[in-house]
């Protein structure tokens, strides 16, 4: 195969100037936004509030009602959903948090928001989840809880890592930006972690432009994270109104994270479209699966079975002793057949800022580390149609024939 000038350009790797398997570029995720999500925020934007209106409840307790939650308090991303939950769940100056190396960068910049500092913990090789075995060994007088991450969309070692959090009275904070809709043993993500919070990037399972969720079953963590979006203040201009007074405290130093009407209409929409969605990316996982049961190069990451799967992302890894050529070769290969692949993620530890301010580098999460050198996230979304599922299976395929040893 690889004598080119025997072949039709339609065999040649785009890369080595065959013809593409696509003419457009597939991405690896993307928002589906239609009439009624529209329809839905030009009527906020004809109502009186555009923000801290009666939406941001309604979506909130509907949310909260979904993941079966105790309650919801909405932010403006992710990012600040970590700030303001870690926060509440008391991270000082010299606390300790056990986090994930394999995520992105955001879980444990947030720990460094609020003066604590991140311990990276290494990850199972076959599921790139939190290892529990690594957390027993990273934990030190100074540790307060644990973050756990779930990779990909689905959720981690809960039963192991409650058994450790409980042993040395840790509590759990569950990154489920990739997770929403899926579940652990029979319970919904979002119902069963001291803190959990989630992600309306565009990018993710439901979108509000940018936004954020926190649920908590303990009530005071949902009130200070509460606070904590809105200046640290104890009650919003709106309930001042309602009740006829002017008088307002702040308690606490906060910010304004505070997610619109605007986005929360959107976000309500969005949701009922949750279900429908969290089926059809399982059901394009399904079939990636069935048609890489017998690669060479291309591994799935496994699933455990007592939980489900909320595919945020489909990543495959490859087998290098088994590839001619290394990943960035392979990775540019996807490009040109007009196949979006992404690679998530660098260990955090990596990024130039850990390894300047807090000197950690090579070596700290083996695993992690390894598999960093051999992920790809391949497509993955709602919207995308037979054939578009097609075009990955097929662009795989052909890049395996070249770059496959046997
Ligand atoms: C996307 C993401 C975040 C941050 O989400 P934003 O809403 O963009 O701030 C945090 N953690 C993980 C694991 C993510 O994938």
């Amino acid at each position: 195969m690889k004598n080119a000038t025997a072949l039709s350009l339609e065999e040649v790797l785009a890369l080595d100037g065959g013809t593409p398997i696509r003419n457009s570029a597939l991405p690896y995720g993307r928002q589906s936004i239609d009439a009624n999500d529209i329809e839905a925020v030009v009527r906020v934007l004809q109502s009186d509030y555009l923000t801290c209106g009666p939406i941001v409840s309604l979506f909130e307790n509907n949310f909260a009602a979904q993941v079966g939650a105790k309650g919801a308090v909405s932010l403006s991303n992710a990012t600040a959903a970590l700030h303001a939950a870690y926060h509440a769940l008391g991270v000082r100056e010299g606390d300790e948090v056990l986090v994930p190396a394999m995520t992105f960068a955001a879980t444990s910049n947030a720990v460094l928001y609020n003066g604590g500092t991140p311990v990276f913990c290494d990850v199972d090789p076959n599921t790139l989840l939190l290892d529990p075995k690594d957390v027993k060994k990273k934990i030190t007088k100074k540790t307060k809880g644990i973050a756990v991450v779930d990779y990909a969309g689905q959720p981690g070692d809960y039963e192991s890592i409650r058994a450790i959090a409980k042993e040395h009275g840790l509590w759990i904070l569950e990154d489920a930006a990739h997770s929403l809709g899926a579940s652990y043993q029979g319970a919904k993500v979002g119902s069963f972690a001291d803190c959990t919070i989630f992600s309306f990037h565009p990018v993710k399972h439901m979108t509000t432009g940018e936004g954020g969720m926190v649920t908590s079953p303990h009530a005071e963590i949902l009130t200070k994270v509460a606070q904590f979006r809105n200046h640290g203040i104890t009650s919003n201009h709106r309930e001042r109104e309602i009740q006829g007074t002017w008088a307002y405290e702040m308690h606490d130093l906060g910010y304004n994270y505070r997610l619109t009407d605007l986005q929360c209409a959107l976000g309500l929409s969005q949701l009922k479209k949750l279900p429908g969605w969290i089926e059809k990316r399982q059901k394009i996982a399904a079939t990636y699966r069935e048609a890489l049961k017998d690669s060479k190069l291309f591994h799935p990451l496994s699933v455990q079975n007592d939980r489900t799967h909320a595919y945020h992302l489909f990543v495959v890894q490859i087998d290098l002793k088994n590839a001619t050529e290394s990943r960035a070769k392979i990775y540019q290969a996807l490009r040109a057949e007009g196949i979006n692949v992404n690679v998530h993620y660098i260990p955090v530890y990596l990024h130039p800022y850990y390894q300047k301010t807090l000197k950690m580098g090579k070596g700290l999460c083996p695993n992690a580390e390894t598999a960093y050198e051999k992920i790809l996230s391949i497509p993955i979304f709602p919207s995308m149609k037979k054939e578009d599922v097609e075009d990955v299976i097929e662009a795989l395929q052909k890049v395996e024939r070249f770059y496959s040893k046997i």
